[in-house]
């Protein structure tokens, strides 16, 4: 196909950068979400531009991750990471400079699809002002994230008005699991319009390596049992309710155990800090010689440590979809869960994993037992849990039902459902 018969959509991601290297501070679901969906469409036959913000002035302006699907990088405020509770302040630059690009290149998207408030607020003024029609994933709903939050950041009451705006506008908000979809009726608005599309994962990637190879190249020998958990270090996460599991944990003591907890993190920072204060609650609950931290996990070596892993522990306090019990699963390692968000739709409780309420250390050591001690059910879940990816989760079948939505709309078709 050449480029005259491929249409263009833009994809927006203004805070989280589709070409950058994942597990780091700010680079989590969103980035891996925004790159693997662009590449699927461009194989679909799309011609798919990926807008993001300038974070350091020495990173390339254009990256081509293959034919017709680019990341291109946009300078709105400082060419620096700032946290995302400022980059709003630079959000009018962006769209100028989304404007500006459009102009020189000759651009003319048929469609864009946003990603976060923050973009949905790009996307509201795009959609203004070039008469764009407009797509949008939350990935993050502030007005779920502040049920669980003490102290809203000083940019809450902005966030959930352009939360609100956009669902009342754009013309589709692809909700990644009907409990999100559930949240946005109950809590931000009942009108606009809502189709339910999960997140994918690679499930080729995921799933290419067995356990007995997996544990020979981390070098873990056959009888030790491994709890694994991967992601960012930041309090939501819960990494202190697994911590303190493993430390009540009926089978600590009478079998090789190592709890490994993976992601990257900068001293300094704020994942530097969270990474720091567990730590130190490792050390004091007298883990330190069973748990290690491995930093970052390259592309590579992510299906390596999910195969090894007996389980994946994903103890969230707010996950609105979360990758990683869907990589786990599709590496065939069963996931012990909090019952919260999209856990809650991808991990099906008794058959690819355990759900048990977040924050409760005593659910989670119960429910991390109950797998360790019975390899035989364990291997029953590790088998459902990677035909249920197979069925419902590959990035082709996401990207494939994300591009139907994307022409039902350009062509005027009926799609989503309006509640009122
Ligand atoms: N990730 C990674 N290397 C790491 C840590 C995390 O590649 O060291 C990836 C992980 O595989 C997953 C993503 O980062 O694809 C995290 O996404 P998730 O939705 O679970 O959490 P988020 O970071 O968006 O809250």
């Amino acid at each position: 196909m050449n480029t005259t018969n491929r249409q263009q959509i833009a994809l927006i991601s203004v805070h989280g950068d589709p070409a950058v290297d994942i597990g780091g501070e700010e680079a989590g679901g969103q980035n891996v979400y925004v790159r693997q969906v662009g590449e699927a469409l461009a194989q679909l036959g799309w011609d798919v531009d990926m807008f993001t913000r300038q974070t350091d002035a020495n990173q390339s302006r254009w990256v081509q991750h293959q034919d017709y699907c680019r990341t291109i990088r946009i300078t709105a405020g400082p060419e620096t990471f700032i946290p995302r509770q400022e980059i709003l302040d630079h959000a009018e630059r962006f769209v100028e400079e989304v404007i500006r690009f459009c102009r020189e290149q000759q651009r003319s998207y048929a469609l864009m699809h946003t990603n976060y408030w923050i973009s949905a607020w790009v996307g509201l003024e795009l959609r203004r002002r070039l008469a764009v029609p407009m797509v949008h994933t939350y990935h993050s709903l502030g007005a779920v994230k502040y049920q669980a939050t003490q102290e809203p950041p000083h940019t809450a009451t902005r966030r959930l008005e352009i939360e609100k705006s956009c669902l009342e506008t754009a013309e589709c908000i692809v909700s990644t699991s009907p409990q999100e979809r559930e949240s946005l009726r109950s809590l931000v608005s009942s009108r606009g319009t809502i189709e339910i599309i999960p997140c994918g994962t690679d499930i080729e990637q995921f799933g290419s390596v067995s356990y007995q190879q997996a544990r020979e190249q981390l070098g873990i020998s056959p009888e030790e049992k491994v709890i694994y958990y991967v992601g960012r270090f930041d309090p939501r996460k819960g990494i202190e309710t697994l911590v303190r599991a493993v430390h009540r944990s009926q089978m600590r003591g009478k079998v090789p155990m190592r709890l490994i907890i993976a992601g990257g993190y900068k001293p300094g920072q704020s994942d530097g800090d969270e990474k720091e204060r567990i730590t130190q609650i490792v050390q004091e609950l007298g883990l330190a010689d069973i748990t290690e931290f491995p930093g970052r996990i390259s592309d590579e070596k992510m299906p390596v440590y999910y195969a090894a892993a007996d389980v994946c522990v994903v103890p969230s306090h707010y996950e609105p979809f979360g990758l990683v019990p869907i990589e786990a699963m599709a590496s065939g390692t069963p996931v012990v869960g909090s019952a919260v968000g999209g856990l809650n739709f991808t991990v099906v409780s008794e058959e690819t994993g355990i759900l048990v309420p977040p924050k409760d250390d005593q659910a989670f050591a119960n429910a991390i037992d109950r797998i360790l001690s019975d390899p035989q059910w364990r291997n029953e879940l590790s088998k459902n849990a990677r035909k249920r990816m197979e069925e419902k989760f590959s990035w082709e079948g996401v990207a494939s039902q994300l591009s139907d939505l994307y022409r039902r709309i350009i062509k005027g078709q009926q799609y989503g459902e309006a509640d009122a």
